[in-house]
């Protein structure tokens, strides 16, 4: 039988056009029409007045955190529960980043416990959408406005989701994006930093390309960082951004068939969905009650994995992983909703052109397995 990956891009529009185009041109390196045209349509697409790219996400977090001057003996409040890239950004600044558990609602951060970790060393603070549902964006705002904190939302995972109406990205200081090949809109590598403050702006497009003043030619105020993203990867994007209604239409029909064929497994739990929230349907997110479902995540893991069906863990949480797990035990950080979910959870198979029985041998598969721990003398 066929493989049926975690994750694969959907090209199928303009993109060979465009990028042929940008060969022909020329235009291959970072300057070039698709640059301009992509910043512009982003912008508009994340309600920000601007938007930067650049060459990947941890990049975008990078230049973020520099231009929001943080720096050695700062602490940044970060999830656990997230990609590394957020954390490692942090210390790329000399700053440490605090943990924060995150919210049973929402998967993000939760504002409940924003106040406890904030000490006089606190800068700010990195929302992330964790697998595209936007993290509780007003309450973590008020904690940053009373405590004079900015905000990054790391929207790596969470393109065009929603947050009570309004997009992501535009709803703290500055938003981060990713379009690695596994995101729900991606040029292979690339990134996305969105902002509406001039000033912010400048600094940006500083860092970002090596420092050089945009009014002197080879003339360099700052120490910057060469972080531009090609013309022939803003081609990719200025072709999936055209068909971004599609493409987000198509994931999200996987989405549906997927809860609709999991919903009454016992055991098995369907990331939830705040009432103001329009995620992004990124990676489908499952998690497994080894007591109720039969066996456990990693079990499950392994016969989908026998059955040429791929899928991925949660991520480790970050408190646990060799850089910061010593820094985080002298702290005492307590999360447990982060350390459930980190064990439980998993992603399953989730891409446009997934076919309708491509999904039912994954739900089958989830659904055998539990039958199957189920019968007297049943694997556990
Ligand atoms: C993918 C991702 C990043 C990093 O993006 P890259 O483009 O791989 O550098 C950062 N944060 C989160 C939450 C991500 O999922």
């Amino acid at each position: 039988m066929a493989r049926i990956p975690v994750a694969a891009p959907d090209l199928a529009g303009s993109e060979k056009r465009y990028v042929l185009e940008a060969l022909r041109s020329s235009w291959i390196s970072s300057t070039g029409p698709f640059v301009d045209r992509f910043e512009r349509e982003f912008a508009e697409l994340c309600g920000t007045r601007t938007a930067v790219s650049v060459a990947n996400g941890t990049a975008a977090l990078h230049v973020a955190l520099m231009a929001l001057g943080a720096g050695p003996g700062d602490e940044v409040i970060t999830p656990s529960l997230t990609y590394i890239a957020t954390a490692n950004a942090v210390r790329y600044v000399g700053a440490e980043p605090v943990f924060v558990d995150v919210d049973p609602a929402t998967w993000g951060l939760d504002p409940a416990r924003l106040e406890a970790a904030v000490t006089p060393r606190t800068k700010g603070i990195i929302a992330v959408h964790l697998y595209g549902h936007p993290a509780d964006m007003d309450a973590i705002n008020a904690v940053a406005a009373a405590h004079g904190l900015w905000v990054v939302e790391d929207a790596a995972e969470a393109h065009f989701a929603r947050y009570k109406g309004r997009p992501v990205g535009g709803l703290g200081t500055i938003g981060t994006f990713s379009f690695y090949g596994n995101k729900v809109i991606t040029s292979g590598e690339g990134g996305a930093i969105t902002l509406n403050d001039p000033d912010l702006e400048r600094r940006v497009r500083l860092l970002r390309g090596q420092g050089m003043d945009p009014e002197r030619r080879y003339h360099f105020p700052i120490v910057g960082y060469n972080y531009r993203l090609t013309n022939v990867a803003c081609a990719l994007l200025c072709a999936q951004l055209e068909r971004r209604e599609e493409i987000i239409a198509r994931r999200k029909r996987v989405f549906d068939a997927y809860r609709r064929q999991l919903k009454k497994i016992p055991g098995i739990g369907l990331q939830p969905v705040a009432p103001w929230a329009e995620p992004a349907p990124w990676l489908f997110c499952i998690t497994v009650d080894e007591a109720a479902y039969g066996c456990s995540r990693d079990d499950l893991m392994a016969q989908l994995a026998e059955e040429e069906i791929e899928t991925r863990p949660f991520f480790i949480p970050l408190h646990g992983l060799p850089p910061y797990r010593d820094a985080s035990r002298r702290r005492g950080d307590r999360l447990p909703v982060t350390e459930r979910l980190g064990a439980t959870g998993m992603n399953l198979p989730t891409y446009g052109r997934m076919r309708r029985q491509d999904i039912k041998r994954v739900t089958e598969a989830v659904r055998r397995r539990a039958a199957l721990a189920a019968s007297p003398g049943g694997a556990r």
